[in-house]
């Protein structure tokens, strides 16, 4: 399964590629949405309950039917909910259309290099049977190159901090 540090930083990437200067904060005060499907790793339906379609598929529905005024906050909120389910896609699979269907839908797509120097490439997608394998499979919340890529981005933003403090000292 992707750990955190890759659910946080893959939309925040995104996010920032596409936004508008403005909605930087709504983007920070809302990377914590890019975790939150894995709560239901306490439920007995994990990547089921909150790792289908339909949640962001409603936040964008709202974003545009009802709350107009904050499509921003809806827009950005879909897209976290939705970037989490795409990799855990990638990362084992997830029950999609959960509750309607729950067969996990996967895409195993990998290049690695294997021990004669040679590139192995695997493409594999389609559906299983819904399992709770994950709940014990996989026991970390973040490796040690994530955690190393959060140190790293974490450090970005205090020398971000820095740089905007020094500039408010010498005005
Ligand atoms: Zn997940």
């Amino acid at each position: 399964m992707p750990d955190w540090p890759m659910h946080l930083i893959v939309p925040l990437l995104a996010l920032f590629i596409v936004s508008k200067k403005e909605d930087i904060r709504y983007i920070l005060l809302l990377l914590p949405l890019a975790v939150v499907p894995d709560i239901d790793t306490f439920a007995t339906q994990h990547r089921a309950l909150l790792h289908n379609i339909f949640i962001p598929l409603t936040f964008l529905l709202f974003g545009f039917l009802v709350f107009k005024g904050k499509r921003t906050i809806f827009m950005i909120s879909s897209v976290y909910l939705a970037s989490h389910v795409v990799l855990d896609m990638f990362g084992g699979g997830v029950a999609l259309l959960y509750p309607l269907y729950d067969e996990m839908t996967y895409v195993n797509a990998s290049l690695v290099m294997g021990r004669a120097n040679d590139l192995i490439w695997t493409l594999d997608f389609g559906s299983r049977t819904y399992d709770t394998g994950w709940k014990t499979g996989y026991g970390f919340i973040s490796d040690s190159p994530g955690t190393g890529a959060m140190v790293f981005l974490f450090l970005a933003g205090v020398g971000m901090a820095y740089r905007n403090w020094i500039k408010e000292e010498h005005k």
